[in-house]
């Protein structure tokens, strides 16, 4: 099954903490919230811990 890494942006708060952690696969949008550029743009285990990081929970890969 194909997995998709997104971003909520109704539940993202843009506190850059997932840029920050993965800076290839994430990147602030113009309205201020995250966004993916790259789905594989960091190693899996930096996702992983991106995904864990964000305090909305607004990061998903399923
Ligand atoms: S860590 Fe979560 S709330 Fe913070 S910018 Fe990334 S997606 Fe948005």
């Amino acid at each position: 099954m194909d997995k998709k890494l997104r971003v909520d942006k109704n539940k993202c708060i843009g506190c850059g903490t997932c840029v920050v952690l993965c800076p290839k696969t994430f990147q602030m949008g113009k309205d201020g919230k995250s966004e993916v550029i790259n789905e594989k743009g960091d190693s899996e285990a930096d996702i992983k811990n991106a995904i864990d990081s964000c305090p909305v929970g607004a990061i998903s890969n399923k």
